[in-house]
C-alpha cells in the first residue's frame, strides 16, 4: 500500500501544468549541462562554481537546442557562467540602469511617458549571464508580496498611463491565476487601452503558451502585444513557431527584442537567418539592444561601430520590416536611444 502522504504529493505533482513541472526540472549543474551536450567536465574553471546569486539555470528545453560537442554554442554562451564573469572593467556597473531611480512605489518602473513596466516575477526561466537585471534587489521589487493592489491602485491613479508592461524576472513565471487576477484588474482601469508582456518563456519553454495561459490572454479588452527575446535563430524551433501560432490565434501581436552579444550573434548572416526565422513564425524584430553595463558581462560588449555595420549589413539584405531598431538605454533619457553613427553612443 502507498502512504496516504506519498500518492498525495504525486497526485499535486502530476495536476501541475506541464511548464511549471519542467521549471522545476531546470538543468542547474554545470557537470550535468557539459554531461547532457558530451562536453569535457575540463571547460569548467574552478573559480565558476559559485555564481552566487546568479546560478546557471537552462531549461532542458532550451539546452536540447544546443549543439552537442561544441563548446562554442552560441546557446550554450548564453548561459554557461565563465571566469570572465569576475573581471571588474570601469563603466561596468552593478545596476547599469539606476531603476531603483525610477520606482515609485516597489513593482514599478515608470521610465517613459504613458508606459509604465510592472515587476511581475522576480526570476526567469533561465539565467542569460549577459542580464542587466543579475544584480537587481527583487526581493523588495516583487508585487506579489501583497503589493499588487497598491501597484494597480497607482496606475488607475495615474490617467496618463496607456499601457502597462509586464516584466521582471520573467512574468510568465508567474501562475496564470495570479496573472488572470492581475490583467482582469488592469483590465477595469479606463485609461489603460495595451498591455505589453515581455517574456523570454516562448522561446525558452513553449509549453508555457498553454490553454490556461491562453484563457486570459484571449479575453482581456485590452491590445496586447507579446515582446519576445531570443537573440540567435537557433533558438527558433517548430515548437517555438507552434507556441507563438497560439498566441497570434488570440489575436496577440507578437513583436521580439535580441541583445547584440560577441560570440553569440554578432555576425550578419546570423543576424539576418534570425529576422527571417523569426518572420517565418509570424514574429516582427523589434529591438536589437546594445549591452547594457553590467558587471560581469562585458565580454559580451561588442563596440558600436560594429554593431551599426551589422545593421547596415542587415538594411542590404532585408526588407525594412525586418530590421531591428538598434538601440541603447540611457539613464534618464526620455525613451530608448536609437543608435546612429551620428548619434556618439
Ligand atoms: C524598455 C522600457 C519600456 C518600453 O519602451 P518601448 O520603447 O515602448 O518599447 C518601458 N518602460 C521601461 C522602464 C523600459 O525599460
Ligand atoms: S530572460 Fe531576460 S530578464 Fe531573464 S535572465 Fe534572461 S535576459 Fe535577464
Amino acid at each position: 500500500m502507498i502512504p496516504r502522504t506519498q500518492a498525495t504529493a504525486s497526485t499535486v505533482e502530476s495536476d501541475l501544468p506541464a511548464w511549471q513541472q519542467s521549471l522545476r526540472n531546470v538543468v542547474s549543474s554545470l557537470e550535468e549541462l557539459l554531461e547532457l551536450l558530451e562536453l569535457s567536465p575540463e571547460l569548467l574553471d574552478p573559480r565558476v562554481a559559485d555564481c552566487g546569486d546568479f546560478p546557471l539555470r537552462v531549461p532542458r528545453e532550451f539546452v536540447a537546442r544546443m549543439r552537442p560537442r561544441d563548446p562554442r554554442d552560441p546557446l550554450l554562451q548564453q548561459v554557461l557562467p565563465t571566469a570572465a564573469e569576475f573581471e571588474v572593467r570601469p563603466g561596468y556597473r552593478e545596476q547599469p540602469l539606476e531603476e531603483e531611480l525610477f520606482a515609485p512605489r516597489p513593482g514599478l518602473i515608470q521610465k517613459y511617458r504613458g508606459r509604465v513596466l510592472v515587476v511581475t516575477a522576480g526570476s526567469c526561466a533561465i539565467n542569460c549571464r549577459y542580464c542587466f537585471r543579475r544584480n537587481f534587489p527583487y526581493a523588495s521589487q516583487h508585487p506579489w508580496a501583497g503589493e499588487a493592489t497598491a501597484v494597480v491602485d497607482s496606475i488607475a491613479a495615474d490617467p496618463s498611463i496607456r499601457e502597462v508592461i509586464l516584466s521582471g524576472g520573467d512574468p510568465l513565471v508567474a501562475s496564470d491565476r495570479k496573472l488572470a487576477g492581475l490583467v482582469d484588474r488592469l483590465s477595469e482601469i479606463e485609461h489603460l487601452d495595451t498591455l505589453r508582456i515581455h517574456t523570454r518563456l516562448p522561446v525558452v519553454l513553449p509549453s508555457r503558451v498553454d490553454q490556461r495561459l491562453l484563457q486570459w490572454l484571449g479575453h482581456t479588452r485590452l491590445a496586447t502585444v507579446v515582446v519576445l527575446h531570443a537573440n540567435h535563430p537557433q533558438e527558433i524551433d517548430g515548437e517555438v513557431g507552434r507556441a507563438v501560432s497560439r498566441l497570434r490565434g488570440t489575436g496577440v501581436t507578437v513583436l521580439n527584442q535580441s541583445v547584440l552579444l560577441a560570440g553569440v550573434n554578432d555576425r550578419a548572416a546570423d543576424l539576418i537567418t534570425l529576422s527571417r526565422s523569426l518572420f517565418a513564425v509570424g514574429v516582427l524584430p523589434y529591438y536589437l539592444h546594445l549591452l547594457d553595463r553590467v558587471q560581469g558581462a562585458a565580454h559580451f560588449e561588442v563596440a558600436t561601430s560594429v554593431a551599426l555595420r551589422l545593421v547596415e549589413e542587415m538594411r542590404q539584405e532585408l526588407p525594412g520590416y525586418l530590421v531591428p531598431r538598434l538601440v541603447r538605454e540611457v539613464p534618464g533619457a526620455p525613451s530608448k536611444v536609437p543608435v546612429t553613427a551620428r548619434s556618439g553612443l
